[in-house]
């Protein structure tokens, strides 16, 4: 968290929200946020107004008149809220602080003022996330030193060729491989769990194990669960366990709840450090 869906739920929000609106004051409350900015200060962006949002992977970026774009990774726990006039808020990503309850929270970091009575509250509660101010032109070449792989979902999607021989050249357990942002951008904890659980694949089997019918159905299942969790305008999970029970995630954060497929009961395990779910009926060891 947030993942792919989350982040491109946020690029949504402020396209949506703040295309347009002027900033009048910016409140850096944590310095840490800015840690690695080309430019060390948001200031040069009073006075200047958002122009749209972009997303590759995880990475949020904001376009501003002036020739500026702010980068921002939310990394374990970021979250952007949105309030407008009168009673209208959006917010994504984790969900703390609570999306309903008041704003600046005290894991509230950074606070852009727009006109219109529009302000964005970026907190983050695990401080891990950050915040850089970097010509546009700059973007590009910014974005590449990630080495990212391609897009788990949208027009510029991995294909199942791609997907087949970036896996092939690992060892290691497909769920992490699915991890690494180099083999696809923009999967994290909760949504390799989802994909593998549709593909019927144990997380633990080695990468470069899979048949080409299970890497056509991998393919399939990370479109998919990706897809759900943007529709959803991403996933809910709260003190380790996914909520509502009809929601999504169907697998991750649901140990001892029945499989929706089988009814078995989801498993709790860990693969390659990380938390896992999965189903030990429809994803049995390889
Ligand atoms: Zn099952």
């Amino acid at each position: 968290m947030p993942e792919l869906p989350e982040v491109e739920t946020m690029r949504r929000i402020v396209e949506r929200e703040l295309t347009g609106r002027r900033l009048e004051a910016v409140d850096l409350r944590l310095p840490k946020l800015l840690r690695d900015s080309p430019i060390p200060t948001l200031d040069p962006l009073i006075g200047e107004s958002i122009l749209g949002a972009r997303r590759r992977a995880k990475v949020l970026v904001t376009d501003w008149t002036g020739g500026f774009s702010t980068m921002a990774h939310f990394m374990l726990a970021g979250q952007l809220a949105v309030l407008g006039p009168g009673e209208a808020r959006s917010v994504a990503g984790h969900p703390t602080p609570n999306p309903e309850g008041p704003y600046p929270h005290k894991a509230t970091h950074l606070i852009y003022r727009f006109d219109q009575d529009t302000t964005l509250y970026h907190s983050d509660i695990r401080q891990f996330g950050w915040v850089r101010l970097l010509p546009t032109d700059d973007v590009t070449a910014a974005l590449e030193a990630f080495n990212f792989g391609p897009e788990g979902v949208g027009p510029a999607a991995i294909s199942v060729a791609e997907l087949g021989e970036r896996l092939a050249r690992r060892r290691i357990p497909v769920k992490q491989a699915l991890l690494d942002q180099g083999v696809v951008a923009g999967l994290g904890n909760i949504y390799v769990d989802e994909a593998l659980h549709r593909a019927h694949i144990h997380p633990a089997r080695p990468a470069n194990s899979l048949a080409s019918e299970e890497l056509r159905l991998l393919h399939d299942s990370i479109g998919w669960a990706l897809e759900r969790g943007i529709e959803q305008g991403g996933a809910k999970i709260v003190h380790q366990r996914a909520h509502p029970r009809d929601g999504f995630p169907q697998v991750h954060a649901r140990e001892g709840e029945p499989c929706p497929t089988c009814g078995a009961a989801i498993v709790k395990t860990r693969v390659g450090g990380r938390g896992t779910y999965f189903c030990p009926v429809c994803q049995p060891p390889g």
